[in-house]
């Protein structure tokens, strides 16, 4: 150690530091030390002050510094449904008696140029949001254009091969994509694609094994995914278990319970996030817990989807018993990105739980860098770690008075405060707005493709009061 402090790039100073290490460590008075893509100190600022020198200095006026957050499911080309679909259940978007369903026509619908106007939009309320990754659902046809997109925005994504799915009757949608059938040759030869992203150790956009999941993937298939994960050092990824109707299917097909029969698989291990998990028996929830798997949770479309009204939600016991569960948003329809923590704080309670304003903030933070295979290189702040940070503000009536900072930005203020994002070590997100991308533009490039899908889909949305000209 020299007497003097070594120099860095940049300095976080004055904050309320949540590491979310392996200690939960919190320094009130926290300083954070970023040299190039890394985090090189965290601590007490009277130490890493002492240390380091930043080039740059950013005073976070003692509001709470922490990981960026990440959703653990996210349909990012479907962001431009939002108002689309319609929210009255007696119209279900996912199908219905007779034809393509609105989500399909949608699907079908969309250009490359329309799935990079949705990726930008999402990446950059995301961003707005203090959210510095997520792990896409597999349903990007052209991942090209996407990538593009969210490192225009400066964000992380994990993004799968489109569509892999090989049976039929277990959703509706599985059969009306024109450009994903269901094939099991098309997907064994498509499986793993997205992989060649990790050959680049510093790329932002990064691949896994997403196979769709929910009754549509046969045995082989699963297992072919598997292995792909395993030679990939990656997650694989799937839906399950969403509401009743598509479990009884599964339930007949396989003479048991879904997740019984993927232990006996071998598909329940550190490697595999499964996704939803509403529709959980006493068996399913043995088989699950001590597993290893990853559990992403969306507390809002178990409300969307009533599925209370059939069963109760299992997750907050299965966390409890200390499987890993992270929040995923799936699309931002009726809610935005962020909401997560005080939704499934309120349905916990609302079935005589308590998940804590902490256990929510895990859920956003190392929990989803673990569901999404990254618990290497983000989800905490810890030395080594790629510097993914977001810093609060406290000019805003939520971040007081802050008695207990992490309760106060977790449920109350939620992602309001965000006021600066880094994304590996560089500044992204500052006073709010993007430094990287023209926000006017990229709100007019979404308002416009989904105009035009709308239109091509027969959708017409709109408020149901009259629109008066
Ligand atoms: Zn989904």
């Amino acid at each position: 150690m020299g007497t003097h402090p070594e120099s860095c790039d940049l300095l976080i100073r004055n904050g309320y530091v949540v590491t979310m290490d392996n200690g939960r460590r919190v320094f009130p008075a926290g300083a954070v030390a970023v040299n190039e893509k890394r985090i090189v100190a965290v601590g007490p600022e009277r130490e890493v002050a002492a240390a380091w020198r930043g080039h740059r200095v950013i005073d976070a006026g003692g509001a709470p510094v922490h990981p960026g957050l990440i959703d653990g499911h996210y349909h990012v080309t479907m962001h431009g449904t939002r108002g689309a679909m319609s929210d009255d259940p007696a119209k279900p978007a996912l199908g219905g008696a007779g034809g393509v369903s609105p989500y399909g026509q949608w699907f079908n619908a969309m250009t490359a140029e329309d799935e990079f106007a949705s990726a930008q939009h999402a990446s950059l309320e995301m961003l707005a949001n203090g959210y510095t990754c997520f792990l896409e659902a597999g349903t990007v046809f052209d991942t090209d254009a996407v990538a593009e997109a969210v490192e225009g925005v400066g964000i992380r994504a994990v993004l799968g091969d489109p569509f892999l799915w090989d049976l039929t009757g277990g959703m509706a949608m599985a059969s009306e994509l024109d450009r994903a059938p269901v094939d099991l040759a098309r997907c064994l030869s498509a499986i793993g694609r997205e992989c060649r992203r990790n050959d680049d150790p510093d790329a932002l956009v990064r691949g896994h094994i997403a196979v769709y999941g929910s009754g549509t993937a046969s045995d082989e298939l699963l297992l072919a995914g598997k292995e792909a994960a395993d030679r990939h050092g990656v997650v694989l990824n799937q839906h399950q278990s969403l509401a009743p109707g598509g479990v009884a299917r599964e339930d007949e097909r396989l003479g048991r319970h879904p997740f019984v029969h993927f232990a006996e698989l071998g598909l329940l291990a550190d490697n595999t996030t499964y996704v939803h998990l509403n529709v959980l028996r006493e068996d399913e929830v043995e088989a699950i817990a001590g597993s290893g798997m990853s559990a992403v949770w969306h507390p809002a479309n178990y409300q969307f989807y009533a599925i209370g009204t059939a069963i109760p939600p299992r997750i907050p016991e299965l966390h409890g018993r200390g499987v890993n569960v992270a929040l995923g948003s799936d699309i931002a329809k009726l809610w935005t990105i962020g909401e997560g923590p005080l939704i499934g704080y309120l349905l916990a309670r609302e079935w005589g739980g308590y998940l804590t304003a902490e256990a929510m903030f895990e859920m956003q933070t190392r929990a989803a860098a673990r569901a999404a295979g990254l618990a290497d290189r983000i989800g905490s702040l810890e030395v080594g770690k790629r510097a993914d940070i977001v810093i609060r503000s406290r000019a805003l009536g939520e971040s007081h008075p802050g008695l207990n900072p992490v309760q106060e930005m977790v449920l109350v203020g939620r992602t309001k405060t965000v006021d600066t994002v880094i994304v590996d070590g560089e500044t992204v997100l500052r006073g709010g707005r993007s430094v990287r991308v023209d926000e006017g533009a990229v709100h007019a490039a979404s308002r416009a493709s989904a105009r035009r899908l709308a239109e091509i889909t027969g959708q017409s949305p709109g408020t149901i009061w009259p629109e008066t000209a």
